[in-house]
């Protein structure tokens, strides 16, 4: 089953609110070049009602970089699901591997994230990935498998399933090497038959599994021919408007 493809840029702790104005009226005219696919950017929190303002009307999706359970409360620099609803976002990264290793971010915490954001009609865009000891160590699939487990823990997904995963193998992020096709679409079609596994068959099949890890022009085409790749969640190369504009209009 043909998925439509969504291609996702996380600015990370990068712009102010001036500079993501700009990247973001570039992401436009960029999205505006090709159809039949879903961009989103995640700006840092401080340029999420900015740009915003600048989203609103065309097609390209408002994503937060994350997201907290509750919907108020003593919490301390986080940010609540209705809070980014709010801002005009409806997607929320959850579980990239800088919270769950600079961060300390748990499965539990993560499936809880996951559960606030569709409890309030925002998308999760659920990352997981393992590590280059992992991968060396021959605990890809294992690994996978606990952070899926885990973080999808008691969360049902019907038709239409309104959830987005990112395998981001934690060696390629921000490091310049990418995953081949090989062992990402490996890792992909493995992911899917979790998600089966878990859910049915069909909903599995509804869902986008992006690639994310040092995704560049160069290697985006490739990435995107294989069968289990639905998108790519891109770092570095989001915040350059030519080298995100050609990821968009991936062939
Ligand atoms: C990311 O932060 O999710 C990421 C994939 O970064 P980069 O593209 O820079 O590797």
């Amino acid at each position: 089953m043909k998925r439509r493809p969504l291609i996702a840029g996380n600015w990370k702790m990068h712009t102010t609110s001036q500079e993501a104005k700009q990247l973001a009226s570039a992401v436009i005219q960029a999205a505006n070049k090709v159809s039949g696919r879903d961009v989103m950017i995640a700006p840092p929190y401080t340029a999420l009602a900015a740009v915003s303002t600048i989203l609103s009307g065309t097609g390209v999706i408002l994503g937060a970089q994350n997201v907290h359970w509750e919907e108020q409360g003593a919490f301390t620099g986080e940010i609540s699901a209705s809070m980014l609803k709010d801002l005009g976002c409806n997607m929320a990264i959850v579980g990239h591997s800088e919270r769950r290793h600079v961060f300390g971010e748990t499965d539990f915490m993560i499936n809880r994230r996951i559960t606030g954001a569709l409890q309030f009609g925002l998308v999760p865009v659920f990352c997981i990935g393992e590590t280059l000891k992992q991968r060396e160590a021959a605990q890809t699939l294992k690994v996978l498998e606990d952070q899926v487990r885990g973080g999808l823990a008691g969360i049902e997904l019907r038709d239409g399933a309104r959830i987005v995963v990112a395998y981001e193998p934690v060696w390629a992020i921000g490091t310049g090497k990418t995953a081949t096709e090989t062992q990402a679409q490996e890792a992909h079609s493995f992911i899917r038959t979790l998600l089966a596994d878990i859910y049915e068959k069909n909903i599995a099949g509804q869902i986008r599994i992006l690639y994310g890890g040092s995704v560049k022009p160069e290697n985006i085409d490739i990435l995107m021919q294989q069968d289990d790749i639905d998108g790519a969640l891109v770092g570095g190369a989001a915040l350059k408007a030519e080298m995100f504009e050609r990821i968009i209009c991936f062939q």
